[in-house]
């Protein structure tokens, strides 16, 4: 079966502009809209087709392949090939009720449509889901640098072995829902534009159930589940930062009577270090050293994220200069290489001279060495003299 021209199935011709389009399909969806036409499977059909016309041809880019390519050109092939694609051939009814209730829902309001809790995908098992839970890890750069193994403690809601997750006391049974009568949904009736609208929600009293129990399980009162504890191993890769987290599937709270399991999150907080600070994958450490080294200049052992290691000071280094220590920041994150060790030299000035120094140092001060380059002073003097101060 050969598919039809989307511009014919919306009664428009090849030029329509964009709000001709969506006036000629709101037409069609209002016409042929399922809650105005229950059980009948050719407006369904009718209301598939104008949805799947009107998702191509609102959408520029898609129209452009269409008007040039015809079906072909959205990769729809020739009508049924193609399994599993997910492509257009699996447009579904809830893709097309979601399309139209997106575009003219009415309220805007961005909440749930009325129709998702008839047509939205998962129904029962997605509302039976337990919690996703959190937890945050404080690691120390050491930490971080190395990579670790974590066990935590992690409390949780966990499956009732007693009833084995359903509730239900030994001997006992469950009984079908007196409000919803067993349907696990019930209907309510409501007016929208498009006339009175049969809505269906999930029922309160069974949680979409549709039974409920007689006698409930005394270890977990019915619920399937009860407050407990698991220990959990994170292995936390090396490079991480805070605010990274990792999710741990399966490891959440157990959902209520037999429901899938939620994931644990885990977020990572890196604790202040006393040596250094952290920017990106380099890291940053500071060191005073004295007026002599700075002068002559030669080696210090400094200590590093990867043990201590040997730095060289060139003779004549000034306060302020950084030097660099290669590959001994923090590893990369999921990648190879390390950045590096910034260390920035702060010359230290003595405070308490004896006599003996003072003697000495008041004769260096006449060396001709000892003064500060005088292209310096005048860069400042040029400076000052610009900008008038
Ligand atoms: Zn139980
Ligand atoms: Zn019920």
């Amino acid at each position: 079966m050969s598919k039809r021209d989307y511009y014919e199935i919306l009664g428009l011709e090849q030029g329509s502009s964009e709000s001709e389009i969506k006036t000629a399909y709101r037409k069609k969806a209002m016409q042929y809209h399922p809650d105005r036409n229950p059980n009948n499977a050719e407006a369904e059909e009718k209301f598939k087709e104008a949805t799947e016309a009107y998702e191509v041809l609102k959408d520029s880019e898609k129209r452009q392949m269409y008007d040039q390519y015809g079906h072909a050109g959205l990769g729809q092939g020739g009508g049924f090939g193609g399994a599993g694609m997910g492509g257009f051939n699996q447009f579904d009814l809830s893709d097309a009720l979601r399309a139209f209730m997106r575009d003219f829902g009415g309220g805007g309001g961005g909440g749930g449509s009325p129709f998702d809790d008839i047509f939205g995908g998962g129904g029962r098992g997605r509302s039976n889901r337990g919690e996703d839970l959190r937890v945050r890890l404080n690691l120390t750069l050491e930490e971080i640098t190395s990579g670790i193994e974590r066990k935590l403690k992690v409390k949780r809601m966990i499956h009732c072995d007693t009833c084995d997750g359903s509730g239900v006391a030994a001997g006992s049974s469950k009984r079908t829902c007196p409000q919803c009568k067993g349907a696990g949904q019930v209907r309510t009736i409501s007016r929208t534009f498009l006339g009175t609208v049969q809505q269906v929600t999930t029922c309160n009293m069974c949680r979409g159930q549709g039974e409920v129990i007689a006698d409930p399980c005394k270890t977990c009162h019915g619920d399937g589940r009860h407050k407990g504890s698991t220990t959990v191993n994170v292995k936390v890769p090396a490079g991480v930062s805070s605010g990274n987290y990792m999710t741990i599937e399966g490891k959440g709270n157990a959902a209520p009577r037999r429901g899938e399991t939620g994931d644990l999150v885990v977020i990572f907080d890196e604790k202040e270090h006393d040596n250094f600070t952290r920017h990106g994958d380099h890291v940053l450490y500071e060191l005073p050293i004295s007026f002599t080294k700075a002068a002559l200049g030669g080696r210090l052992v400094v200590p590093t994220l990867h043990g201590d290691a040997e730095l060289v000071i060139p003779s004549g280094t000034q306060s302020g200069k950084v030097l660099k220590l290669k590959g001994k920041g923090v590893p990369r994150l999921h990648r190879s290489g390390k950045g590096d060790q910034l260390v920035q030299i702060t010359v230290w000035v003595p405070t308490k001279l004896s006599s003996q120094d003072k003697s000495l140092l008041e004769k260096l001060a006449l060396s001709e060495s000892f003064k500060p380059p005088e292209t310096d002073r005048s860069f400042f003097q040029k400076l000052r003299d610009t900008l008038g101060v």
